[in-house]
């Protein structure tokens, strides 16, 4: 099913002239840039010009992009019938801009940054002036922004499915060291790559009642219709003509206003339907602290679910294919339980619209769904209310009482007397106040259910789907994540790539694997005397950022120390910051240093956006401002130690400061973390990386050879051992002065002068229970710290070992995790023969 290299290059007859070389879209680029010039203020003022030819870029590069979009869809739609089509559903996808992977793909940069010169225009300024597309909270959005490239790389019939968020999740500002949410209005200049679909739209029901159809079915009547639009984003290959799509839906009332209402005079009356459809559209995320976030988090997932499951059988009818054949021809992948509804939505299609028998639907749709869960938090796997499930989507209720009425019937067959078993398994939680559990309908209706590294695939089977995997031991398996290397290596760090390719030839770019053949290099000087010298210019622009956004001075030659990604208790930026004022402290005691030899200077960096009701991590965001303030300015220092928070995180800004890293932070309690990607890449950048035995850091450490990084810290037996007799952290600071004085820093306001409590609350936490066990870490983690120092003044011997990370990273690539999924997950020659029973 997955043809790697693609036949679309090869038909030259459906491919229109004018995409097939750059300079044939020159003429397109100049003439677009003439119009949308000729609408704004072109010339005098910078910011309306680069927006404009930014817009003429985006055109031409759209127009190029649908006509390959047609000529793989043409393709696909002639694949063999036993090659299946992916559907990759997902709440996430965060895409970041598109210009310039664009323009890398369409090989278009180096015309259109001279024709853009000739207007007196900068290609930096315009790919500037693109506002991300932020449709996404963190790893497991980007992951799935990520596959996209690499379905288009590796050639699978695919399509991702979304939500097309006006307002993304939220722009993140910071007043006072304190965290802003902002709508983020990415779409305020219009929108540049969405392809509208006019004709494909699908009615989305909810609440309303069901009764009998009269024949032996049973009929759902929805209160409630909205209509789902398509808008597509298309992702082009690098290598090759293919595009994958994402396929993101947007709401609106069936009847656009009422008319009776507006008539009279009520113009809020005649609004309100538009008005509720559209707050579906409205953000990611919404803050499920309130009855009424929770509630359209539940609409949301049913619409996206609803829609791209309409999409799927319409397009797999319109190829000519039978019902009965669905499953064989579709794969349906749910990342994580948010589009967890399908296989109850796929039911009810089946059944009740398109009149299949129970059985056969529960056969198609086994064989269909498949699930990655990204977390073992047990607060983070979703469960409904029943009651405001109920009200919402009916019919689905009765689907998923009937599937688990048949699942424990079987587990009672399987395993008479089981009753905790049954009650564990069962797609009802009876102990908080019923609930229905989504990951529970996720691994019960597919056919095989990943983690996202070899640790977390393995304590999922061992803790959360503990009972599920002994009923269906064969159904879970590990895929470890990736990163594309267009985007994280080749576009983010072209200084990075030019060396690779004069050292080890281009094939990295094709396949990653190739890095390996920088192992036997590592040890050259010279070569890595070059490698710091990309690394220096890389700092150097980061440098800038910094001074422009915040205004503080940092120096490229200080090692920059870098922790970004979503601020949360598991993945410990407080740690982090204990290290900084255990630092700082240390620094004021000992000037020369702890042994006469000088500090290295740090530049500590930071950023990530909290949860808005996340009141710990939007305390740790204002904790890590406080410190910055006071380290900052504090003269005895001498610079050599400096804090910079950098707000709003997003794919754009580490696209910037991944490059520019020397030490990646990845410091989760081992556990904890599912997988993390952000570790693959800064190692992929030649960052060296300091962190815990968790996730893909695990493997990562295998990969290049565990004596290049630097890890520390309780791995999770360790942690099991030391929870089973009982862990004491007041104990632990008792035993160490300097993390007691830090301690006490931190909490007496030290930081925080004019609010000397504003802390208390945090380091209470830790001295009481700490969960993530930080003070049980915090000694391992500053001696780790100091062998980071001492590396860091022997370049030779860093540079080496940064070679050897990047060596090392071959297997990271989201090229290979696609591939794997293809043959693990996706192809049909997977599965065992049809069961045809709910117990599968
Ligand atoms: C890679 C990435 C993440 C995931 O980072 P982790 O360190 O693995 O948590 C989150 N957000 C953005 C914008 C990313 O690019």
């Amino acid at each position: 099913m997955h043809q790697i290299d693609s036949s679309a290059t090869r038909d030259d007859t459906r491919r229109p002239a004018t995409a097939s070389a750059a300079t044939d879209l020159l003429p397109a680029f100049r003439a677009a840039l003439a119009t949308v010039r000729g609408d704004s203020v072109a010339g005098s003022d910078a910011v309306p010009a680069a927006r404009a030819a930014l817009r003429a870029a985006a055109d031409t590069c759209r127009d190029a992009l649908a006509a390959r979009w047609a000529a793989t869809q043409a393709e696909d739609a002639r694949r063999d019938p036993s090659q299946r089509r992916v559907h990759y559903l997902s709440m996430e996808f965060l895409m970041g801009r598109a210009l310039r992977n664009a323009l890398a793909a369409l090989k278009l940069e180096p015309e259109l940054q001279r024709e853009l010169a000739a207007h007196g225009l900068s290609l930096a300024d315009v790919l500037e002036a693109e506002p991300d597309a932020a449709l996404g909270n963190g790893g497991l959005g980007r992951l799935a922004a990520c596959f996209l490239d690499s379905f288009a790389e590796t050639g699978l019939a695919s399509f991702g499915y979304g939500l097309r968020y006006r307002y993304g999740m939220f722009a993140q500002a910071t007043q006072d060291g304190r965290q802003i949410e902002r709508p983020d209005d990415w779409l305020r200049h219009g929108a540049l790559w969405d392809i509208e679909r006019p004709d494909v739209e699908y009615i989305v029901g909810f609440g309303g009642s069901v009764g009998s159809d009269g024949i032996g079915g049973r009929r759902w009547q929805p209160a409630e219709r909205v209509v789902a639009r398509a808008f597509d984003f298309v992702v082009p290959a690098h290598h090759g003509q293919r595009v994958s799509t994402l396929r993101q839906w947007q709401a609106s009332a069936e009847e656009p206003i009422d008319f009776a209402a507006f008539c009279r005079g009520d113009h809020a009356g005649a609004a309100r339907h538009q008005v509720a459809a559209d707050a579906l559209n409205w953000v990611l995320y919404p803050d499920d602290s309130t009855d009424a976030g929770r509630e359209l988090r539940l609409k949301q997932e049913a619409l996206l679910v609803s829609a791209s499951l309409q999409d799927l059988i319409a397009r797999h009818l319109g190829e000519g294919r039978a019902l009965e054949q669905l499953g064989h021809g579709n794969a349906i992948h749910l990342n994580d339980t948010h589009p967890a509804l399908a296989p109850a939505e796929l039911m009810r299609l089946l059944v009740d619209e398109h009149n299949l028998a129970w059985d056969d639907a529960w056969a198609i749709t086994r064989r269909a769904v498949s699930y990655t869960n990204h977390t073992l938090m047990p607060e983070a796997l979703e469960t409904w209310p029943l009651r405001m499930f109920e009200a919402l989507l009916p019919r689905h209720l009765e689907i998923i009482y009937r599937l688990n009425h048949d699942f424990l019937n079987s587990v009672r067959q399987r395993h008479p007397g089981a009753e905790a078993l049954v009650r564990s398994v069962s797609l009802i939680d009876e102990t908080q106040g019923r609930r229905v559990k989504m990951a529970a309908l996720a691994v019960l209706a597919s056919h095989r259910v990943n983690g996202v590294a070899k640790l977390h695939s393995d304590l999922m089977v061992d803790t959360i789907f503990a009972d599920f995997a002994k009923l269906f031991p064969e159904r879970f398996i590990n895929v470890t994540n990736g990163v594309t290397p267009r985007r994280w290596l080749q576009q983010a760090n072209p200084g990075l790539s030019a060396l690779l390719d004069d050292t080890i030839g281009n094939g990295w770019r094709r396949d990653l694997g190739g890095l390996d053949a920088l192992r036997e290099r590592a040890d050259d000087a010279a070569l890595g005397a070059r490698l710091a010298a990309v690394k220096r210019t890389n700092k150097l622009r980061l440098t800038a950022l910094i001074r422009d956004e915040l205004g503080i001075e940092v120096d490229p030659d200080s090692l920059f120390d870098v922790q970004i990604k979503r601020i949360h208790e598991y993945k410990r930026q407080l740690l982090n910051l204990l290290h900084v004022v255990a630092r700082y402290q240390a620094m004021l005691a000992q000037p020369d240093g702890p042994d006469g030899q000088g500090w290295v200077p740090r530049t500590v960096i930071l950023a990530g956006k909290a949860a808005s009701a996340y009141h710990t991590a939007k305390q740790i965001i204002r904790l890590a401002h406080d410190i910055g303030r006071t380290v900052n300015s504090d003269p005895r220092l001498g610079g050599k130690l400096k804090v910079v928070f950098l707000p709003n995180y997003g794919v754009s800004l580490a696209e910037t400061i991944i490059p520019a890293a020397d030490l990646s932070e990845q410091i989760s309690t081992a556990g904890t973390e599912a997988s993390g990607t952000g570790n693959m890449k800064f190692a992929m950048n030649g960052a060296l990386t300091i962190g815990t035995w968790d996730g893909a850091n695990i493997e990562m450490a295998q990969a290049m050879g565990e004596e290049n990084m630097f890890v520390f810290g309780l791995r999770t037996d360790d942690i099991a051992t030391l929870r089973a007799v009982g862990y004491d952290p007041r104990w632990i600071a008792g035993q160490n002065a300097a993390l007691r004085g830090v301690l006490d820093a931190i909490g007496n306001g030290s930081f925080s002068p004019g609010e000397p409590k504003r802390y208390r609350a945090l380091v209470d936490g830790l001295l009481g229970a700490d969960p993530y066990l930080l003070l049980a870490d915090f000694a391992d983690y500053v001696a780790t710290q100091a062998r980071v120092d001492a590396l860091y003044r022997d370049p030779a011997a860093w540079n080496a070992r940064a070679l050897r990370n990047i060596a090392g990273m071959g297997f990271f690539s989201t090229d290979r995790t696609v591939r794997e999924y293809a043959d693990k997950v996706w192809s049909g020659h997977a599965l065992a023969p049809e069961p045809g029973r709910t117990s599968g």
